[in-house]
């Protein structure tokens, strides 16, 4: 009998040790195809959440030596408050969400959170305040309401609804054939880019966590609708007419509300929002401060959001992507 019940009791044991891990955003990485390269410390102690700060001091980080990624990064995100990150490509954007994330540790420097270094915490214990609203959404090849439920595994089927209609995505699911039972992912119903960021921002929601780390897709993006916003930002003419981008905007804010956001920023709306914005090139910061103060200062920011105005220059790169 032995034999039969330590197989059991394994099985037992894998099945509680996955449905716990089901929770943890790591999985949400695997499932991305990025494996965490750092461990524990036998010394690491649980993470104490506070307020909810965050702070990168003198950071620098390179993957290969002599090549720097990151030179010397200072920031403080203050809780509550959102930190939006923009800059050319390669730049180094993704590579701070990484950091926060403790994807890798610092080659010099450290980040705190709530005052705590991070290579001194057990990663899972301040990774349960931590919701990640990645830019491409996997989905698991389940229902709905399970990919949903991720989020936080013993929520009611009404937390589930209430996070998704906070996420604006609650009709388009109704609208579905079977409702919160279809099954999507790869053998499932195909969801549009926008509709599984969604589904990962209901996720958040439900989630509740004190920090926040969101790519925004640029795929999601519909360019004549946000060219659309500009232009009636500029004219300063009356309500906007597009109705899809509002929500994705209030959603968006949904799930950052009152949670210490940091932003890889591709909405002017959500750089407009934003307490601060760094401009990062080739690793460093070359201009910080908010959307209007940047603009006035003509430097980078003002030339990438002039040639976001000019689209006519960009038509044939735009068009390919629509
Ligand atoms: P994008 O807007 O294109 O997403 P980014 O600003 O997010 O760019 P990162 O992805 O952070 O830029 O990349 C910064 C630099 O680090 C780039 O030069 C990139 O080639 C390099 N890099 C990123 N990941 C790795 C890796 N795993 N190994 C080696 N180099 C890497």
């Amino acid at each position: 009998t032995q034999k039969l019940i330590s197989p059991l009791n394994y099985l037992q044991y894998m099945f509680k040790y996955i449905q716990k891990a089901s929770v943890d955003i790591e999985k949400m990485f695997d499932i991305m195809d990025e494996k965490p390269e750092v461990f524990d410390r036998p010394e690491a102690v649980d993470f104490h959440c506070r307020a909810g700060k965050i702070e990168f001091k003198n950071v620098s980080f390179s993957f290969k030596p002599g090549r720097p990624v990151l030179s010397n990064l200072n920031f403080v995100v203050e809780p509550g408050k959102t930190l939006a990150i923009v800059g050319p490509t390669g730049a180094g954007k993704s590579t701070v969400i990484r950091l926060l994330f403790r994807f890798y540790d610092v080659m010099a420097g450290e980040i705190l959170f709530d005052n705590q270094n991070i290579t001194t915490v057990k990663q899972r214990s301040l990774r349960r305040y931590i919701g990640v609203v990645p830019q491409d959404t996997v989905l698991f090849n389940d229902s709905i309401r399970f990919n949903i439920r991720y989020g936080r595994i013993d929520a009611t089927d009404d937390e589930v609804d209430a996070a998704a209609k906070a996420a604006d995505v609650h009709d388009a699911i109704l609208g579905f054939a079977e409702g919160y039972d279809t099954k999507v992912g790869e053998r499932g119903l195909k969801l549009s880019g926008g509709e599984k960021q969604r589904i990962a921002i209901a996720r958040t929601i439900l989630k509740a966590p004190k920090f926040v780390f969101l790519d925004e897709a640029t795929s999601a993006l519909d360019t004549n609708t946000e060219r659309n916003i500009q232009a009636s930002l500029q004219q300063a003419t009356s309500a906007l007419d597009t109705n899809t981008e509002r929500n994705i905007q209030a959603s968006l804010q949904q799930v950052c509300a009152g949670r210490t956001t940091v932003v890889i920023a591709h909405r002017l709306s959500t750089v407009i929002a934003a307490d601060e914005i760094l401009v990062l090139r080739k690793g460093s910061i070359v201009e910080r401060g908010k959307h209007k103060d940047l603009l006035e200062q003509k430097g980078l920011y003002h030339n990438m959001w002039m040639q976001q105005l000019t689209p006519d220059k960009h038509e044939a790169s735009d068009s390919g992507n629509e």
